[in-house]
């Protein structure tokens, strides 16, 4: 039976799941996204738009009303009025889910509980409480905040004891958490799906390079032996497994010196990491997505080609209109995501560049080199 799809967030990951939608119309009739930005991406390929801030009750209950299923692009979601629209539109992944890993401290101890590895880290509600735990983990420590931090935004890393009350003060009140630094040798994620039916699905463990604390490179499949990629996506199907939530879900771990796998972070959604899906693998993350809350099979996650996703990102020097970016050589996909104003380190859209015949991943890296001034954002005067 065809479905009319809602979704909470109408940026770039809700565009590529409306996209995706479109190419399923057995399964889903309409999209429609609640975002507060008028036009947004998804709203630019057909998503009939709610135009509301996403925590608006009136306008959560208005898409509950005219949905049959929801989902989110965007893990800051209320999960107390998600909860009270259930009745209304089935919703995935569930309220609880997302309130469990919405909360950086209830996410953490929730997987140490099942025994899930993650770095040491706990719970600050004061002052004094930090002074503690930095005498228990030492410099450097990773101060979090504990909920709407997303891109790396709500961390602070405390080098020394002098900067522990800039590191307090920084937060201004917000619920805070310490953790201990690793000093990882490689950051990876796996982009696992789990179907309303329990089936569950893991993609290939690939490699992330992060610069500015924003996702710049992702590289697929990861360059680490196999015994720990697939260490990687055992531990991440386990999580899919506890979390019991439907839907695709972003893992992202560390991989320490001595190879042991930490969970960083989970998103309850498509991730950025996943986008080379679109093109490296037999299904992409957003089909995938669909596929496991619609409570369809899950598709293969089979690696096609390897391939190196790279992320179009604001220039750091400008806010504004900005040139038209293209790039019109074989074997890279480009995606643009609508957005007509840059801002610095905004993500305006990313590309995929994909493997022919034999070509390695540093041949892959070489090319990426010459292709990155490209895309370099330049206001339009
Ligand atoms: P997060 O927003 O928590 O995912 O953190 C953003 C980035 O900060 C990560 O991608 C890591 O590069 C770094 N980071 C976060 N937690 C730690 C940690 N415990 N040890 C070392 N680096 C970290």
């Amino acid at each position: 039976m065809s479905k009319i799809l809602g979704i909470i967030g109408g940026g770039q990951l809700g565009m590529m799941i409306a996209e995706a939608a479109k190419k399923m119309p057995e399964q889903v009739t309409k999209i429609i996204v609640l975002d507060p930005t008028k036009n947004c991406p998804a709203a630019q390929v057909g998503a009939e738009q709610i135009i509301a801030d996403f925590k608006d009750k009136n306008a959560i209950e208005e898409l509950a009303s005219k949905s049959d299923i929801i989902t989110y692009e965007i893990e800051s979601g209320d999960s107390d009025v998600l909860k009270s629209v259930e009745k209304d539109a089935e919703i995935n992944p569930s309220p609880e889910t997302l309130r469990i890993i919405q909360d950086k401290f209830l996410q953490k101890s929730f997987l140490k509980e099942n025994n899930i590895p993650v770095p040491e880290f706990i719970e600050i509600s004061s002052f004094g409480d930090l002074e503690e735990g930095l005498k228990k983990f030492g410099f450097p420590a990773l101060l979090k905040a504990r909920r709407d931090a997303y891109d790396g935004r709500g961390n602070f890393k405390i080098d020394s004891p002098e900067q522990t009350r800039t590191g307090f003060d920084y937060f201004k009140g917000q619920k805070l958490m310490l953790e201990k630094f690793v000093p990882f040798k490689m950051e990876v994620s796996v982009i696992a799906a789990r179907n309303t039916k329990g089936e569950i699905k893991t993609f290939p463990l690939v490699e992330n390079i992060h610069e500015d604390n924003i996702l710049r490179e992702t590289i697929a499949p990861a360059r680490i032996s196999d015994e720990v990629a697939k260490k990687a996506e055992e531990i991440a199907s386990i999580t899919m497994d506890v979390l019991k939530g439907a839907g695709v879900f972003g893992i992202e771990m560390f991989v320490t010196r001595d190879n042991q796998i930490l969970i960083n972070e989970i998103a309850p959604r498509v991730h950025n990491s996943g986008h080379h899906t679109l093109q490296s693998s037999e299904t992409s993350q957003f089909e995938q997505h669909l596929r496991a809350i619609l409570g369809l099979d899950l598709g293969s996650t089979k690696l096609v080609n390897h391939t190196i996703m790279y992320n179009v990102l604001g220039s750091k020097t400008f806010e504004g209109e900005y040139k038209p970016i293209t790039l019109s050589e074989p074997n890279i996909f480009l995606k643009m995501y609508g957005k007509s104003i840059s801002k610095p380190l905004r993500k305006l859209g990313h590309f995929n560049l994909v493997a022919e015949n034999d070509e390695t991943i540093e041949q892959l890296l070489e090319k990426l080199e010459l292709l990155k001034n490209k895309v370099v954002t330049q206001p339009v005067n």
